[in-house]
């Protein structure tokens, strides 16, 4: 039985900022926020997330997390007000029945998606954690089984200052073992074709170049630039175009020579269903703090019926997320590689207690029972408001 659960909206300081240092004449507003002029969105300077305890009648305690990199008192609320009081009594082996309830006491107000299913994330990973712990039973073979026992990823995100900066960067990867990239568009100040040349030229021809690009370009645009691009052998173009554009989506993808990525931002199989049968990408990036585990899994097998990659995403977050789409992934037959997001996986994993790491292109696996990975005491003092 459910007994107790807890939250802690966390803010823990950051040197450098996501996506590098701030463009000359930027900063942050009072609440710690910037925005980044390449893709118009908000970022906050720090790192922030909320993590999600739940405590069984027993004792045993799982811990999940939502995304909460901007404003994470908001899932929080919707967890207090709304669904803890739902979910304490259940039992934790009911976690994707309760995922369907919760759902279903928004879909009346219109909250198919947003913040409402970010507070549903987190507690959806904390109950499967939880239940993982009481069976003892890693979280990947209460989902039936693995198939990836190290995970395969991506370099995300060259924090340099200038392109000569960030492909040295990429250059001292390739020395460490790693063979893939992606770059962001919203920071390529030379524009994204002389970044991806320079980083072609710095890394050689064998690793794999992706390229984020924001959602920032009309369909043609993309397709132009995405032409561009492939004369330096890009190997997935992300995010195109605006994420309301079906049609374009589905233009860009049928035009180019080379895969689109898309999902990021999506929550449900609900958003990626239409978009799936427009074939409007070739690869899905699931965000876990987004969709919690039950989630991702339907919306992993969904994409696997229509052929389908899956490259998740990794957000701004502690790792318990991290851990939880590892967890996932590895049951996944359609997994190709994970995100790592090393400027923050790096920094904030001596905040958790896992054997989750990164090292040679590779993730391994935390083990289990549950998720194998929980907050120390030390990340629970960064708790907003509690300084
Ligand atoms: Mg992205």
């Amino acid at each position: 039985m459910i007994a107790d659960i807890r939250l802690y909206p966390l803010r823990i300081p950051r040197d450098v900022p996501y996506l590098g240092p701030l463009e000359e004449g930027s900063r942050p507003n009072a609440q710690g926020y910037i925005v980044r002029p390449g893709n118009r969105t908000v970022y906050p300077v720090h790192d922030q997330t909320l993590l999600v305890r739940v405590e069984a009648g027993d004792g045993t305690v799982g811990w999940g997390e939502c995304f909460g990199v901007v404003a994470p008192q908001v899932a929080r609320t919707i967890l207090e007000e709304l669904f803890i009081p739902f979910v304490i009594g259940r039992s934790p082996h009911d976690v994707e029945r309760i995922y369907e309830d919760l759902y279903d006491l928004q879909r009346v107000r219109g909250h198919f998606g947003g913040y409402a299913l970010d507070a549903i994330a987190g507690l959806d990973i904390a109950l499967w954690d939880l239940r993982g712990k009481l069976l003892g039973q890693p979280v990947w073979q209460l989902l039936g089984g693995l198939r990836h026992e190290r995970l395969p990823v991506y370099v995300s995100g060259l924090p340099g200052r200038s392109t000569a900066e960030r492909s040295a960067l990429a250059r001292s990867w390739t020395d460490r073992g790693f063979s893939a990239f992606k770059i962001a568009a919203a920071v390529a100040d030379l524009g994204e074709v002389a970044e991806m040349k320079a980083i072609r030229h710095a890394v050689g021809d064998v690793p794999r170049i992706l390229v984020d690009l924001h959602w920032r370009y009309t369909a043609l645009e993309a397709i132009q630039m995405i032409d561009r691009l492939c004369e330096y052998d890009l190997h997935l173009a992300e995010a195109p175009v605006a994420p309301e554009d079906m049609d374009g989506q589905a233009q860009v993808a049928r035009a180019v020579r080379t895969q689109i990525g898309l999902g990021e931002e999506w929550r449900t199989v609900y958003e990626y269903l239409p978009r799936l049968q427009a074939r409007c990408m070739n690869v899905i990036q699931p965000e876990i703090a987004h969709t919690g585990i039950t989630g991702f899994r339907r919306i992993c097998e969904l994409a696997q019926a229509f052929h389908c990659r899956v490259m998740p995403h990794a957000t701004i977050n502690l790792g318990i997320a991290q851990a939880a789409s590892l967890h996932v992934a590895a049951t996944s037959a359609s997994f190709v590689m994970h995100e790592y997001q090393h400027s923050i996986f790096d920094r904030n994993k001596q905040f958790i207690r896992s054997a989750m790491d990164c090292q040679n292109g590779f993730f391994d696996l935390p083990q289990g029972p549950g998720l194998g990975t929980e907050p120390t005491e030390e990340a629970l003092s960064f708790e907003i408001g509690r300084n």
